[in-house]
């Protein structure tokens, strides 16, 4: 509770007795409980280790069966509960506040089906994204989504939270390659919409009310996704750019030039390279010869290995004629186009271990991208509170162009009040300020409830809490975020 002083239990909820851990014994495995107070602290303790929970229980299901007796259980007893993939959320959703019962998607692991001509996967909940995609890249297809956490962030997991990453420029987002979900809901109804059809307009789209839903209406236990053709020719390409109005022009021509084969178009400022250098981030060697304001990191996909890369070399040599560029090296071989990927996902890696990170992922206008980590940086020096010494460290400026969304990440010696109290709500008003969105991927969690309404009108909100309350009458599902 000393952890968040500005919230309360919620009384009515039930504390765990022995007669709830008889009966989630008689369903479940033995290995399937973790009570163990050792075990606990990495699914109580977020990825940031920022947000702390207090769990004394977690549930591991290998079957939806077994998901809605949990949830029908847990429900007619008003037991809250927090649906948890691989706990690499950034806003402290996937871990509990107070007492809530973790239900873990660790054992849902299967691949249901693939249909090898129109690229539809249907898998549980709990498959590893990284494993999903070696596994299609097999046969040929690649996952429409890719974030620095595919190691260990579950397909669940992503559609609870409608992951952007990497590949958004390309495929979209999950709004568009979810073609189907199976979902629990609080009490217990298995609903149904596993469809591996691409076009299907029978009613309302429930599934998209579950897409980035945050584990706040019920737990998905299947996904189906279309995964594209695996492209044969890839080319990464990083480049060394003067000002960030460079890089906008970059991103212009990106699009002329190179239109159907871009598949991203990555930036970062000087701070994010020097915090990957400074901890030597495994695999991330900067190949430039000198150092630059930005970087751009450029991927291309297509079908045809010559056609590509004269289209790639035609675009890079313009950029260096017309000074749009100062610098950069294309990858030719897999360790170099791994190494230059490495540089980019690095960052919040390095970030931290730099030490507290304040993250903010944030959605405008491209032009004015920029303007909020120099106007962060200004704050924060003119308060006295950032450089050496002192209690802010750097402040840093990355992430994906193409979709406008910046990464901006604040480190610090340790989270304090003092330092929360500078940035926020300041970040927040600003975004309002430029019609943004307070957050472009990684949704509200415990940390953003607060902030919805500069995102979303009172009507909006009010038709949100409506939609809860609907589907989660007792608001037993993770309880005290995403909804204020
Ligand atoms: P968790 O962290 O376990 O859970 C996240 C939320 O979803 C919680 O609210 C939880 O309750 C809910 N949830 C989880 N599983 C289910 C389920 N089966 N049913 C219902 N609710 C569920 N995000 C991006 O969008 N783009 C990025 O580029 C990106 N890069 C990242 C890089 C790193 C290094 C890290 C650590 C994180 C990054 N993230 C990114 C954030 C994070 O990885 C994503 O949000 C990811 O999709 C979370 O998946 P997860 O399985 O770890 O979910």
């Amino acid at each position: 509770a000393d952890k968040y002083p500005h919230l309360q239990r919620n009384q009515e909820f039930k504390k765990l007795t022995d007669d709830d851990l008889a009966y989630f014994k008689s369903i479940l495995a033995p290995s399937a409980l973790t009570q163990d107070e050792g075990d606990l602290e990495a699914f109580n303790n977020d990825w940031l280790q920022k947000y702390r929970g207090q769990s004394k229980l977690v549930l591991k299901p290998s079957t939806t069966e077994q998901v809605s007796q949990i949830l029908k259980y847990c429900n007619d007893n008003k037991l809250a509960v927090v649906p948890q993939g691989g706990n690499t959320g950034l806003v402290g959703g996937a871990v509990p506040v107070f007492d809530e019962i973790i239900i873990s998607t660790a054992n849902m692991s299967s691949i249901r089906s693939f249909d090898n001509v129109s690229g539809a996967l249907v898998c549980d909940a709990g498959c590893i994204l990284e494993v999903l995609d070696n596994y299609v890249a097999e046969r040929g297809y690649i996952m429409p989504l890719d974030l620095g956490a595919k190691g260990s962030c579950h397909i669940g997991g992503n559609v609870a939270t409608n992951a952007g990453g990497l590949r958004l420029l390309r495929y979209g987002s999950l709004h568009g390659t979810v073609l189907g979900l199976e979902v629990v809901l609080p009490d217990g109804t298995i609903l149904d919409n596993l469809s591996t059809l691409r076009k299907d307009n029978t009613g309302y789209d429930l599934k998209q009310l579950f897409i980035g839903s945050e584990g706040s209406l019920g737990i998905i236990t299947g996904v189906s996704i279309l995964a594209p053709k695996r492209s044969k020719a890839v080319n990464v390409a990083l480049l060394g750019v003067s000002s960030f109005e460079q890089v906008q022009n970059a991103f212009k021509r990106s699009r002329d030039e190179l239109s159907e084969i871009l598949s991203a178009f990555e930036f970062w400022d000087k701070a994010s390279i020097d915090l990957v250098k400074q901890h030597l981030v495994a695999g991330a060697n900067d190949p430039l010869e000198s150092e630059h304001p930005f970087y751009i990191l450029i991927e291309t996909s297509g079908s045809n290995k010559d056609h590509d890369d004269e289209k790639l070399n035609n675009y890079l040599e313009g950029l260096l004629t017309d000074d749009v560029v100062q610098d950069g090296v294309v990858a030719q071989d897999t360790t170099q186009f791994n190494n230059l990927w490495s540089i980019r996902e690095g960052i919040p890696e390095a970030c931290s271990k730099t030490g507290a990170v304040y993250k903010y992922d944030l959605s405008m206008p491209v032009p004015v991208l920029y303007d909020m980590v120099q106007d962060m940086r200004t704050r924060l020096s003119d308060s006295g509170v950032l450089g050496e010494g002192k209690p802010v460290k750097c402040v840093v400026g990355f992430g994906h162009i193409g979709d406008g969304n910046l990464h901006l990440n604040i480190m610090a010696e340790k989270y304090t009040d003092e330092v929360t109290g500078l940035i926020e709500p300041f970040v927040y008003e600003w975004i309002a300020k430029q019609s943004g969105s307070v957050s472009a991927e990684h949704g509200l969690g415990l940390m953003k409830t607060g902030a919805l309404h500069y995102s979303k009108s009172p009507s909006m909100m009010k038709l949100m809490r409506r939609v809860k309350d609907m589907i989660d009458p007792r608001g037993i599902m993770n309880p005290y975020k995403f909804l204020p």
